[in-house]
C-alpha cells in the first residue's frame, strides 16, 4: 500500500461498491458517495444494495476496520479526497446514444466545490472523447484556479465475478495525460503493476467499447451458428468446442443460448454504433450483432409454441431471471422479454430465480397470471413446460426426476444449455435445447 491519502468512489452500484471494497482491501482509505441516501444508509447497516458473491463479506470487514465510510453528501467527499473515480450510471438514451447527464452532474459538482488538485478518473462507460468534454465541462464550472486532471480507467468487471475481477484483472487501462495524475495512479494500481496499459484518453475509451462490442459479436455469432445446428442435427456444444480450440479464436464467450443482456453489452454495442455514425465509419456489423441477439428471444418462444403442440392456457415454469448467474441484476435480463411474450400469449407463468426474485417483482406485476414461487421445484409443479433462462449452479443439480412427477407434462427447455441432454432425457423428460436439438 502505497498511497496514502483517502480515496473517493461517486456512486455505489454494481461497478462503485466492488470498488470501494478491493480499494479497501488493499488498505486503503476509501469513502464511497451515492445520491441514493437510502442505499448510502443501508451500507452504513452493512446491507449491501446488489447481490454479488463476498461483497457482503467484505462491507462488514471494512466497517469494521474502519478503512471504508459512505456519504449522501457529493461536496464532502470532493473537499476530502485528492482522487475521485466516477462510477455513475451512463444509461441508454431511446436513439442507442449513451446518456451522460449523471456524469456531467458530477463534473459540475466536483468543479464547483473544487479546494486542492483533484484527479478525477472516469470508471464509468462513456463514449470516446468524454474525457476531454468533462476536461471542458470543468473548465467551465471551475470555481477557482485550482488545477485538476482528468483520467479514464474503464472498467471490465463482469457481474457475479467482480470481486474476483478486482483482484484478479486481466488488464488495468489507464487514459491518462498528466505525469502527476499518472504517477498517482500507478501509486494506487502497484499491486497489480504488471497488469497496468497506459495510454491516452480517448484510446482508453476506445478500448472498453471495442472490447464490449467485440464480445457481444462473439456471443451474437455462436448463436447464429447455433440456429444452423438446430436445423441440420449438428450439435453446438461440440462446433463450439471445436472452433474454440483455436488459439486464434480461444474457447470463451461461445455459449449458445437466448442472448446476452445486462447494463453493458446491449447498451455499450448500441451507442458504439451510434458513435460510428458520428464519425461516418460503417458499424452496420455491430446492429446485425444486436438483432441477432433480440432475435434469440423469439426463438426460444417458437421452442416453447411447437414444444407444448397446441395452446390451452398452459402453465409454464420459468428458472432464472437475473441476466446471468451470481447477480440479481436483471436489467436487460432476457427473461423479461421471454415474460412479456409468453404473458402476451396468454400462458401463466411460475417464476424462480435464486436472487432476483425482489427485483422482479417491482417490473412483472402479480396477478392471477404469475405466480412468484420460493424454490425451482415450486416453479415446476402443474407446469406443462419448464424454461431455464439463467444458468445458475443450482438448477444444474436439480433431482429432475423429482421434478417430472410434479410437472403437468414433462418438458424441459434449456435457453442455456447447462444440462446435460442425454441425462434429462434418460428420465423421461422431453428436451429442448438452443442448437443441440
Ligand atoms: P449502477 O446503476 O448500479 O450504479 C450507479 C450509481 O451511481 C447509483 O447507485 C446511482 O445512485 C449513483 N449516482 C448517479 N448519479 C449520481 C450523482 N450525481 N452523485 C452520486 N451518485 C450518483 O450502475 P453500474 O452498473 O455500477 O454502472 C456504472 C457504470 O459502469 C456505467 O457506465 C456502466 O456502463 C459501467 N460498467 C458497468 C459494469 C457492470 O457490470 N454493471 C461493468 C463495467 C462497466
Amino acid at each position: 500500500m502505497s498511497y496514502k491519502n483517502t480515496i473517493g468512489i461517486i456512486g455505489v452500484g454494481h461497478v462503485g461498491l466492488p470498488t470501494v471494497l478491493g480499494f479497501a482491501e488493499l488498505g486503503y482509505n476509501v469513502i464511497g458517495v451515492d445520491e441514493d441516501k437510502e442505499k448510502i444508509s443501508n451500507l452504513l447497516d452493512g446491507k449491501p444494495s446488489i447481490f454479488e458473491p463476498k461483497i457482503v463479506e467484505l462491507l462488514n470487514k471494512h466497517l469494521s476496520t474502519g478503512l471504508i465510510s459512505f456519504t449522501d453528501n457529493l461536496v464532502k467527499a470532493v473537499k476530502s479526497c485528492e482522487v475521485l473515480f466516477v462510477c455513475v450510471g451512463t444509461p441508454q438514451k431511446e436513439n442507442g446514444e449513451a446518456d451522460l447527464s449523471q456524469v456531467e452532474r458530477v463534473a459540475i459538482l466536483i468543479a464547483q466545490n473544487i479546494n486542492a488538485y483533484k484527479l478525477i478518473v472516469e470508471k464509468s462507460t462513456v463514449p470516446i472523447k468524454t474525457s476531454q468534454w468533462i476536461k471542458k465541462c470543468i473548465e467551465m464550472h471551475l470555481a477557482n484556479n485550482e488545477e485538476f486532471d482528468i483520467a479514464s480507467n474503464p472498467e471490465f468487471l463482469q457481474e457475479g465475478k467482480a470481486m474476483d475481477n478486482f483482484f484478479n484483472p486481466d488488464r488495468i487501462v489507464i487514459g491518462i495525460e498528466s505525469k502527476k495524475g499518472e504517477r498517482i495512479l500507478r501509486e494506487i494500481y502497484k499491486p497489480f503493476k504488471e497488469k497496468l496499459f497506459v495510454t491516452n484518453l480517448n484510446t482508453a475509451e476506445m478500448i472498453k467499447h471495442a472490447s464490449n462490442s467485440f464480445l457481444a459479436l462473439k456471443i451474437s455469432f455462436i448463436n447464429m451458428v447455433s440456429d444452423l445446428c438446430d436445423a441440420t442435427d449438428a450439435d453446438i456444444h461440440k462446433v463450439a468446442k471445436g472452433i474454440g480450440m483455436d488459439p486464434r479464436i480461444g474457447p470463451s464467450f461461445l455459449d449458445a443460448g437466448i442472448g446476452y443482456g445486462g447494463y453493458c453489452l446491449p447498451k455499450d454495442l448500441r451507442a458504439f454504433a451510434k458513435i460510428g455514425d458520428q464519425y461516418q465509419v460503417d458499424f452496420s456489423l455491430l446492429k446485425q450483432v444486436d438483432q441477432i441477439n433480440e432475435r434469440r428471444i423469439d426463438i426460444l418462444v417458437s421452442k416453447v409454441i411447437n414444444a407444448l403442440l397446441k395452446f390451452d392456457g398452459k402453465t409454464i415454469g420459468i428458472l432464472g431471471l437475473s441476466f446471468k448467474p451470481n447477480t440479481d441484476d436483471i436489467r436487460e435480463a432476457p427473461s423479461l422479454k421471454i415474460i412479456h411474450q409468453l404473458l402476451e400469449k396468454g400462458y401463466l407463468l411460475r417464476l424462480y430465480d435464486p436472487q432476483a426474485m425482489d427485483n422482479i417483482k417491482q417490473v412483472i406485476p402479480s396477478n392471477s397470471k404469475v405466480i412468484f414461487t420460493s424454490s425451482p421445484y415450486e416453479a415446476a409443479e402443474q407446469s406443462n413446460a419448464l424454461l431455464i433462462l439463467t444458468n445458475w449452479d443450482e438448477f444444474i443439480t436439480l433431482d429432475f426426476s423429482k421434478i417430472k412427477l410434479t410437472m403437468s407434462s414433462p418438458v424441459i427447455i434449456d435457453g442455456r444449455n447447462c444440462l446435460n441432454p442425454e441425462e434429462i432425457k434418460r428420465l423421461g423428460l422431453k428436451y429442448y435445447s438452443m442448437g443441440r436439438s
